[in-house]
């Protein structure tokens, strides 16, 4: 439902956190965060408001969320009942690999058979988690061309917003049928479901077109086609008034 990415120099579960408030007005049954903290994938998700996710946070304590690079995700449940288990972020077996995804994965029963096949658990019962074991075993070295080889598997509408905690300064994202726009700012980059959620922070945004991959890091992004190939974006500057 609604997605925010984030790399920059700013502690990244502020950042997260505030987007997904920004983001409520759509309605969610759940809410979850990844941090990239301390060479390893710091989770959280809870069912019910964001409220919920706040006070886990809390209880855990924030200086496990210490780190400048992270995603958030507010969940309208499609596959899978609103539980804790079953909202967003997912991970792989190893826990390296983490993704938020907006949409449904038309395709995923035949892809969850395959991963089962091959000896993977799932930890869940949405379509979501399937991305997140596949990127990890396509995984060679670059996060990147692991989700573009996994999106051109993927059948339907999503947003991906994925990270490997052995690249702990970039956060790929990807979309088919399903919103993506990069937020550019000063030594920060955003990525979202929807402006809103990073218009405190900066108004010159990216939209990204129908099949596009988009790599952030602090610096700023790069963005290709499914198969590696140059795209054409539409840098734009967002004029509402927050
Ligand atoms: N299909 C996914 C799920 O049910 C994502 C739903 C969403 O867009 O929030 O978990």
């Amino acid at each position: 439902c609604g997605i925010v990415g984030y790399v920059g120099h700013r502690q990244a579960l502020d950042v997260v956190l505030n987007g997904l408030r920004r983001l409520e007005y759509r309605g969610y049954d759940s809410a979850g965060v990844a941090v990239l903290a301390d060479g390893a994938i710091v989770v959280e998700r809870k069912a019910g408001r964001l409220a919920n996710l706040e006070a886990r946070v809390a209880e855990v304590g924030v200086e496990a969320f210490a780190g400048t690079a992270g995603m958030g995700h507010t969940r309208w449940a499609t596959h899978g009942a609103p539980v804790d288990r079953n909202s967003h972020p997912h991970r792989d077996a190893t826990g390296r690999v983490a993704v938020v995804h907006n949409g449904i994965i038309e395709n995923f029963a035949a892809l969850r058979a395959e991963l089962e096949a091959a000896g993977v658990e799932m930890a869940s019962d949405t379509d979501s988690e399937t991305a997140a074991h596949l990127i990890a075993r396509a995984y060679g070295g670059d996060l990147a061309e692991a989700v573009r080889t996994v999106c051109r598997r993927l059948e339907g509408a999503f947003t991906l917003v994925v990270s490997h905690a052995d690249e702990p300064d970039r956060i790929v994202a990807a979309r088919r049928s399903s919103p993506l726009v990069v937020g550019l700012g000063e030594g920060e980059t955003f990525v979202a479901s929807d402006v809103a959620a990073f218009i405190e922070h900066t108004r010159e945004a990216v939209e990204l077109g129908q099949d596009q991959l988009v790599e952030i890091t602090r610096e700023g992004y790069a963005v290709t086609d499914f198969l590696g190939g140059e795209a054409v974006v539409k840098p734009f500057t967002v004029d509402w008034d927050l």
